[in-house]
């Protein structure tokens, strides 16, 4: 495994470009990722959304927000949504997104609240379950506050994180979580998608505290605003996760 991430590292500079889109969706760069089994776009949408173009289809994350914020992207193979919150989940968005073919997999509350007609297309796993997609085993990893006072938030058990184990890449959604036993456990990770914002989520020590302790090639933190001081800034995050990882920088707000 250490001399796999190492040739990531090496191939990272490289291996990095931006890929512009046309017209409504001019914002949409993507980071390209480099894996055995093919290349992993990333397209960071806002705050918890984003697209990832991979080798098993394309893959939306909690997308929410305006239809035409997701111009210019291949339509969804598969959604995931992690929950129920709203800058999660949104089923009038999903049904503007769904093509004829997307399947949406879920964690169990979400899928007991989609319409009739998402819900024929989806499925829902719950924590410590996987799932496949075109071959892609998909684990459920739990999401939740610890904190006392904040477990009202993201009740333990309730929420999913995701890893997408990709063939000789694997990359972590956290969802909206502290950094919790099971997240500071996570094996073979090469990409991880990292919550920060209080009282929500955690902050950015928590996020870097646990980055050392799984060590992902690069991350993403993502959903990292919040109501006043929950704002947490990931340049200073970068500082503090030093040369454990490689940290990417999406533009998530404005
Ligand atoms: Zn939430
Ligand atoms: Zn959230």
């Amino acid at each position: 495994m250490k001399s796999t991430r190492r040739i990531f590292l090496a191939q990272s500079a490289s291996a990095i470009i931006f890929l512009p889109y046309s017209a409504h969706a001019a914002s949409h760069t993507g980071n390209m990722f480099t894996t055995p089994g093919g290349n992993i776009t990333v397209h960071p949408i806002s705050h918890a959304s984003f697209v990832m173009e991979t080798p098993v289809g394309t893959i939306y994350c909690d997308p929410v927000g305006d239809a035409p914020d997701y111009a210019g992207l291949p339509t969804p193979d598969l959604i995931l949504v992690t929950h129920e919150h709203g800058d999660h989940f949104n089923a009038a968005v999903l049904t503007a997104l769904v093509g004829a073919n997307t399947q949406i997999i879920t964690n169990p509350a979400v899928l007991g609240m989609l319409p009739g007609d998402l819900k024929e297309r989806a499925r829902s796993i719950g924590n410590g379950a996987s799932t496949n997609f075109n071959g892609l085993k998909i684990e459920a990893i739990p999401a939740y506050n610890m904190t006392e006072g904040r477990t009202n938030f993201h009740p333990e058990g309730r929420d999913n994180g995701y890893v997408l184990r990709f063939d000789g890449f694997g990359v972590y959604i956290s969802g909206d979580t502290e950094d919790i036993p099971e997240m500071r456990a996570l094996e073979g990770v090469d990409l991880a998608f990292l919550c920060m914002n209080l009282p929500f989520t955690m902050d950015i020590e928590a996020a870097a505290s646990a980055v050392a302790a799984f060590r992902p090639t690069y991350i993403y933190p993502y959903h990292y605003r919040g109501r006043g001081d929950g704002t947490q800034d990931p340049a200073e995050f970068a500082r503090l996760v030093g040369d454990a990882a490689s940290v990417k920088m999406g533009r998530w707000y404005g």
